[in-house]
Formats: structure tokens, C-alpha cells, sequence
């Protein structure tokens, strides 16, 4: 089985990545959050591959826009998504700890309920190969628009993936990586990693599009709400006393 990202949006600066897991022998794929049509059914037909399952994370029009015509090529394929979801596509509806098998990927998944980005937001987390796909509920050394639920909604569903084994790849919805690096570094100035991983993400793209639980612990101001560091910054920001870590997540979502 292999992962990989299919860029879309990135001329009107919505940076997306449609994740594409393929296997070989059987010549399908499992498609992740297909905002945008075009670039998958070419991505497809170059790797003569069809689709059997369309997993959705939320229903934002960048993660969900290419459904229709995926189901024209391919009426067959199963889209697995949020229960009550405004998005209006989904055959499966899922909910928290619900387990669903991808069989052409040959890939179990449990779902982690995460809204605070859109309050419909599910991420996809399978322990067996060691990933999960994060959509919008984490960016590289980010996170998402805070646009439905609240900043403790939001810090509570991070959490959930912040508890994840550290070894697990996160794969997510936008790559806005280098901006949040530098973000990143403006509020905690004397974390070495970041420094580092600017520099992979310069190079060869080493850290961009996924990441582990164990970097984002490492780089992701969003993650580090209790460090002195970044509490300071927010607290200058904010120019009042922040007490606690969702206080620190709030602010720093409204500064970034
Ligand atoms: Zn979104």
C-alpha cells in the first residue's frame, strides 16, 4: 500500500492535499477529502487505478467539491463521512469509535470525532499502519480555521490527536507548513526544532504535506500551550494573563 498527495488549489493559495492510498495489486484507491476533481481522475487514470472508497473529514467545499464526478467514473465507491453532516454525499455516516474496513487498501480505521475547525469534523485514525488523517485539525506546526466549534472544542479535539502513539503519521487537509514554521518561531524563538525543520521543509520538501505525533510535539505552537515560552508571547499579545492552555490555544489561533 502507498500514500500519496495529489495538490490542488495551489495557484488560489488553498494549498490543498488530496490523499490517494493505492494498492497495486488490486489497481484501486482509497481517496481522502476530494475537493477537486480533475486532478485525481488524472492522477487515476496515470496510475490506472479506480476508486473504491472516498473517505470525507468535513464538509467544506475544498474537501468535498469532487465527489460528484468521482461518483460518475466510479458509482460504486463508498463515501464514508460525518454523521449529520451537511455535506450531502456520504453513504456511510460515521461517528466516534466507529471502526470501518477499506478493503482495497486492506486498512481498518476507527473514527476520532474532532470538531472545532467545522463541528462535523472526523478525523481517520488506523492503528495498524501506524496513521491518521488529520484534515483540518491539524497543519503542519498549525491548525485549522477555528470557523464552527469554539477555542475549547477545538483544544479538546487537538488533544485527541495529540494523545495518538508518537510514531503515527498525520496526514493533513493543507500544506501551509513553512508559513506555520515561521509563525512558529516568532512565538517560541528559542526552540532548536524549529530552526531544524525549516530547514528540511526548505529542502526536498522533507516536512511538508505529513508529519508524526512526535514532531508536531516538538514544533506545533498549537500543541506546546503549557510551554513558558509561547505562554509569554500570547500573554503580550493578548496584553492580559492567560491561565490556561485553551486561553494560550485561543489566542494563539486569533494571532496566527
Ligand atoms: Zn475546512
Amino acid at each position: 500500500m502507498q500514500i500519496n498527495s495529489v495538490p490542488a488549489g495551489f495557484e488560489s493559495g488553498m494549498n490543498n492535499l488530496i490523499w490517494i492510498m493505492q494498492s497495486e495489486e488490486q489497481s484501486v484507491a482509497t481517496i481522502v477529502d476530494p475537493g477537486y476533481a480533475e486532478p485525481i481522475i488524472n492522477y487515476l487514470k496515470k496510475h490506472s487505478l479506480s476508486v473504491c472508497d472516498i473517505l470525507i473529514t468535513h464538509h467544506h467545499y475544498d474537501h468535498t467539491d469532487g465527489i460528484p464526478t468521482l461518483l460518475k467514473e466510479f458509482p460504486n465507491s463508498k463515501v464514508y463521512g460525518p454523521k449529520e453532516s451537511p455535506c450531502k454525499f456520504i453513504t456511510h455516516p460515521l461517528q466516534e469509535g466507529d471502526k470501518i474496513l477499506s478493503e482495497g487498501v486492506h486498512t481498518h480505521f476507527e473514527v476520532i470525532e474532532t470538531p472545532g475547525h467545522t463541528l462535523d469534523h472526523i478525523c481517520y485514525y488506523s492503528a495498524e499502519k501506524q496513521l491518521c488523517f488529520v484534515g483540518d485539525t491539524v497543519f503542519g506546526a498549525g491548525a485549522g480555521g477555528l470557523f464552527e466549534g469554539d477555542a475549547q472544542t477545538f483544544w479538546s479535539s487537538t488533544k485527541k490527536i495529540m494523545q495518538l502513539p508518537s510514531k503515527t503519521m498525520l496526514y493533513y487537509g493543507h500544506d501551509y507548513t513553512l508559513e506555520n514554521l515561521y509563525f512558529a518561531k516568532k512565538v517560541e524563538k528559542n526552540n532548536s526544532h524549529i530552526y531544524t525543520h525549516i530547514e528540511l521543509c526548505k529542502q526536498n520538501h522533507l516536512y511538508n504535506g505529513c508529519s508524526t505525533v512526535e514532531t508536531e510535539h516538538l514544533v506545533n505552537p498549537f500543541w506546546r500551550c503549557d510551554q513558558p515560552e509561547i505562554k509569554a508571547a500570547c500573554e503580550d499579545y493578548a496584553e492580559q494573563l492567560l491561565d490556561k492552555p485553551v486561553d494560550v490555544f485561543a489566542t494563539l489561533r486569533k494571532w496566527r
